[in-house]
C-alpha cells in the first residue's frame, strides 16, 4: 500500500474529509465512519506506518503520544467511566486498513461489536 492510495494517509493530508477531533504535527484523530460504540474514535499517526508488526524502536515516542492522548479524547467525548483501546494488526488480527490506528471505544453499552 503506497502513501498515495492509503486512505488514512489521504485523510491525514486532508484529501478525504473526516470528522476530525484532534490534530498535531504527528497525530490525527477522527470519528470512525462505522462506529461500533457511542464513542468510536481512530487515533492515527500522520506518517504511514503499516501496523505494530512494522514499528521500530524509534517509534516509541509516537506510540506513547497516541496512548497518552487517548484519555483526554475519551473525556472530551463523554466516555467518563472508561474506554477501550484496540489495535488490530495484520490480516490475522482483523486489520482492514493497513495504516496503524488505535480504536478508542467508549460510551453507554451495549456496543455493536467487540472489536
Ligand atoms: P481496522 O479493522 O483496520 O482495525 O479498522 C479500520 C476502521 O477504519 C474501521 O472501523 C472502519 O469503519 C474505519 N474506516 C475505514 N474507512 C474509513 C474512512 O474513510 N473514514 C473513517 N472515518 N473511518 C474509516
Ligand atoms: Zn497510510
Amino acid at each position: 500500500m503506497s502513501d498515495e492510495s492509503c486512505i488514512f494517509c489521504r485523510i491525514a493530508r486532508g484529501e478525504i474529509p473526516c470528522r476530525k477531533v484532534y490534530e498535531d504535527e504527528a497525530v490525527i484523530a477522527f470519528h470512525d465512519i462505522h462506529p461500533a460504540a457511542p464513542v468510536h474514535l481512530l487515533l492515527v499517526p500522520k506518517r504511514h506506518v503499516e501496523s505494530l508488526q512494522t514499528v521500530e524502536s524509534g517509534d516509541g515516542e509516537l506510540l506513547g503520544k497516541m496512548l497518552l492522548l487517548a484519555p483526554h479524547l475519551a473525556r472530551e467525548h463523554g466516555a467518563d467511566d472508561g474506554f477501550r483501546i484496540t489495535i488490530n494488526n495484520g490480516p490475522g488480527g482483523g486489520q482492514e486498513v493497513f495504516h496503524l490506528h488505535m480504536h478508542l471505544l467508549g460510551g453507554p453499552r451495549p456496543w455493536k461489536r467487540g472489536l
